[in-house]
């Protein structure tokens, strides 16, 4: 119960029902099937069979949204070649309907890996209907987006949410937030070298910066630079996770900027519960006076 402030349930019907919600409201989605750090073989083919499964529904209800996956939820961390196999599966089916997924991005120990896997499924396997994630708190991220953006990669750019230390993130939420605004502004011109790529019409594929944060000065930075760029609004896409900052959600939509929402849902939901709560202490609160009073 205290989870579903955050988590829009536990089976798809759940997800479909939020999904049909904020599509209500203007919002397009994208839908995560809870699950990470998967420890067998059955496990991450499980998983696959789930998110193909949210392909599938997408498509028959004709919902805008995409998916997003975490490669560790398919096998990354036991096994490179069977999470490959996985990802090739779950990329193939979503280019048959036409939609597109995104590669979360995970704790730094998963950074390389990811990245490599995203751009072998670019270049050699020749999908287009992927993205992938890039973490301002990360010293090496900047260099990342550079040579993502040399591909036209589509980028969520977000601050990071696991607990990384001073040897490759900053510390300070100054820097990590300075950094957020500079990696806007390479986004935005990675887009113009791209030619602009707007979101589509169905609300599924993205286009290139894709500005994940509940931030309002993160906000006001990029839509300043995206006036300052001449960008058209549907150019840059905000997103938000589920159940947070409502108001700033309308806001964008109600001046005419793509907002995507990020809804989990699933019943592996304690380490996304759990890095909620840590990323902001008054959840804690929220947490603790709700199971008193249930
Ligand atoms: C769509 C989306 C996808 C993401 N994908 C990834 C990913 O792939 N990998 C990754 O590492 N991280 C991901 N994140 C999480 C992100 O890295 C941050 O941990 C999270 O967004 C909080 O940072 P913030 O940018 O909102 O800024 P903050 O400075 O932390 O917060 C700004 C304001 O937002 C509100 N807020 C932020 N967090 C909460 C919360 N938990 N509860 C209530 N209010 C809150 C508060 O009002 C706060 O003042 C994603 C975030 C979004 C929005």
């Amino acid at each position: 119960m205290v989870a579903s402030r955050f988590v829009a349930g536990i089976t798809m019907e759940d997800a479909i029902h939020a999904v049909l919600g904020l599509n209500q409201k203007g919002i397009n989605v994208t839908l995560d099937y809870l699950g990470e750090n998967i420890s067998n073989a059955k496990d991450a083919e499980n998983s696959t069979q789930a998110i193909l499964k949210i392909i599938d529904e997408i498509d028959e209800r004709k919902v805008r949204a995409n998916v997003s996956i975490k490669l560790t939820q398919i096998g990354m961390s036991i096994d490179r070649d069977l999470c490959e196999k996985q990802l090739v599966q779950i990329l193939e089916f979503a280019q048959e309907k036409k939609n597109f997924v995104r590669i979360d991005m995970e704790d730094s120990q998963y950074v390389d890996a990811t990245l490599q896997l995203y751009r072998l499924m670019r270049k050699v396997y020749g999908f287009e209907n992927t993205g992938v994630v890039i973490q301002s708190y990360l010293y090496r991220s900047r260099a990342d987006i550079e040579n993502l953006l040399q591909t036209g990669a589509r980028v969520r750019l977000c601050k990071g949410a696991y607990d990384e230390s001073a040897a490759v993130a900053y510390p300070r939420k100054k820097d990590v937030d300075h950094a957020y605004d500079l990696l806007t502004d390479h986004l935005l011109q990675g887009s113009i070298s791209a030619n602009i790529p707007r979101i589509s019409e169905d609300g599924r594929i993205p286009p290139i910066p894709a500005i994940a944060t509940h931030d309002p000065a993160r906000i006001q930075h990029a839509k300043d630079s995206a006036k300052r760029l001449n960008f058209p609004k549907n150019a840059l896409e905000f997103q938000m996770l589920y159940g947070i900052r409502r108001e700033l959600q309308d806001d964008c939509v109600r001046e005419g900027y793509p907002v995507r929402v990020y809804v989990p849902f699933g019943t592996q939901w304690y380490p996304y519960f759990m890095r909620r709560l840590a990323e902001r202490p008054a959840n804690l609160w929220f947490f603790v006076s709700n199971l008193i009073r249930n």
